[in-house]
């Protein structure tokens, strides 16, 4: 049996707590949001309602390397389970168990995603923005009936550079899906 001296579950990691933590850390600001983690509203709003003692140390990890925040979860624990059963005529409450998943469990068979700094490395991730913003100008100047300007057709360069840039670093797997798991640290 795995010690309990860890305290209580926390899958926001070890050190802070706010659903920014959500897997140790590598999820952005939004994890929170993030729908692929299906997370219950409660913990997408900042609590989390698990009230098990922590008995596994883990982190999520990618194949790079990159290395989440310490958490720790539940494991597999008994759940209290209440039933009726007829004894001698009368209806009785029976306190029974159940061998329940804990939250490692749960993050262990759910998918985590891929590491958002593989996705996005630098400075990719910087020029991802500047193209944002270059199309968001472009938007204005089409907005102005301008869609004839030098300035755009600048921008279109601009932005077509830019985009020939990230295929290349895709192509060259500097910019890769990189899935997460999860490891247990001792
Ligand atoms: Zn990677
Ligand atoms: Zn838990
Ligand atoms: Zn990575």
């Amino acid at each position: 049996m795995a010690t309990l001296l860890l305290g209580r579950c926390n899958p926001y990691g070890a050190e802070t707590g706010g659903p920014k933590r959500v897997l140790g850390g590598l999820y952005g600001p939004r994890s929170a949001e993030t729908p692929e983690m299906n997370l219950p509203d409660s913990v997408a709003q900042g609590e989390w309602p698990c009230t098990q003692p922590a008995q596994v140390r883990c982190r999520a990890v990618c194949r790079c390397g990159h290395k989440g925040q310490l958490m720790q979860l539940c494991s597999w624990h008994d759940d209290d389970t209440w039933t009726s059963e007829l004894v001698a005529g009368e209806f009785r409450r029976v306190h029974g168990t159940v061998r329940a998943r804990g939250h490692y469990e749960e993050f262990l068979s759910r998918q985590a995603g891929f590491c958002p700094p593989c996705a996005w490395p630098a400075p990719y991730a910087e020029l991802q923005k500047e193209i944002q913003g270059w199309q968001a100008e472009m938007h204005r100047l089409y907005v102005l009936a301008k869609w004839d300007s030098p300035r755009v057709r600048q921008l279109q360069t601009m932005v077509e550079d830019a985009g020939k840039m990230m295929d290349l670093a895709r192509f060259q797997g500097i910019i890769h899906n990189c899935p997460l798991t999860l490891v247990a640290v001792s």
